[in-house]
């Protein structure tokens, strides 16, 4: 994705100190990491890809992280799959698609429901929106024609 979510250390600087987050070397690796992948990415997967930069990294470190981006509103957190959450560095409300086959998580860029616009439901104040999505995706419908789900 372009603008606001390009790759690039330049751009994970500034959205870290927009933030109010000291940009450490390891804090702008695991931002840059999420910037970097299209997909939604586990914390072990996240984990994974900084050690090859940074082997001496541990798993816990790059927990802390995600927490610490989880409250500054760094990253989003999916939970689509109930048993492990996935993060992205994409945070404007969005909604996912979980594709059964394929296990493929992306992005659904329908418009939110309008009460977001106003921020409040029946009095209530919004603070996040999460929409998933289950079923067969495109590809995965393409190679099963004759049956589809
Ligand atoms: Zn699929
Ligand atoms: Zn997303």
């Amino acid at each position: 994705m372009k603008g606001v979510y390009s790759y690039s250390m330049d751009n994970s600087l500034r959205i870290l100190k927009e933030h109010d987050i000291r940009p450490t070397q390891q804090r702008l690796e695991v931002h840059l990491i999420l910037l970097k992948q299209a997909k939604h990415l586990t914390a072990e997967e996240i984990y994974e890809k900084v050690k090859v930069k940074m082997p001496a990294i541990s798993p816990a470190t790059v927990y802390t992280i995600l927490d610490l981006f989880k409250q500054k509103h760094v990253v989003n957190e999916i939970r689509i799959q109930f048993d492990k959450s996935c993060f992205e560095a994409r945070i404007d409300p969005h909604h996912h698609f979980l594709c059964k086959h394929c296990r493929n998580i992306f992005d659904i860029n329908i418009k939110p429901c309008p009460a977001l616009e106003t921020r409040t439901i029946e009095g209530n104040l919004i603070e996040e929106l999460q929409g998933y999505f289950y079923g067969t995706c495109r590809k995965c419908l393409e190679k099963n024609d004759d049956k589809p789900v």
